[in-house]
């Protein structure tokens, strides 16, 4: 990565943690799950709104670090209109970048390739990927808390 695009990736992570998309329960959620990560103390709700298998409405409530809250605000952002086939492509390509299996590729990630730079940090790829596996629970409809550990 360039060190432009990694400054660019880092000022989208601060302004979605700033100001958090989505950042409301959701009405008429269909879809709710709760997550933990132990390791940083993140705890988020996602609520999503299925309406025929495509995300109508997704939002997330919670508490946690500057990339745990910014992972969850780009995430309900990407996901309002996809499919649940495709929530759970973007999971394994989310997971992919942040574990360093998979290069940035914004044409197809969107604004989710922002967090690349979190390979380089191991203790961050939980608070990254908490958002994700907490919607990933949600869309199987698992009412158990997920935890990172
Ligand atoms: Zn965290």
């Amino acid at each position: 990565m360039t060190s432009d695009l990694r400054d660019l990736y880092q000022e989208l992570i601060l302004d979605h943690y700033r100001h958090p998309r989505n950042r409301r329960r959701v009405q008429d959620a269909n879809r709710v799950a709760e997550g933990f990560n132990p390791l940083c103390g993140d705890r988020i709700h996602i609520y999503l709104r299925l309406e025929e298998g495509v995300v109508a409405d997704a939002g997330f409530e919670g508490s946690g670090c500057a990339i745990s809250t910014a992972s969850a605000s780009v995430m309900t952002e990407v996901l309002k209109g996809k499919t649940e086939a495709e929530a759970e492509a973007l999971f394994q390509s989310f997971h992919d970048l942040v574990t360093g299996k998979a290069e940035p590729d914004p044409g197809r990630m969107g604004k989710t390739a922002a967090f690349a730079g979190v390979r380089d940090y191991p203790m961050r790829v939980k608070c990254a990927t908490l958002a994700w596996h907490t919607l990933r629970a949600a869309l199987r409809g698992s009412s158990e808390t997920v935890a990172t550990e």
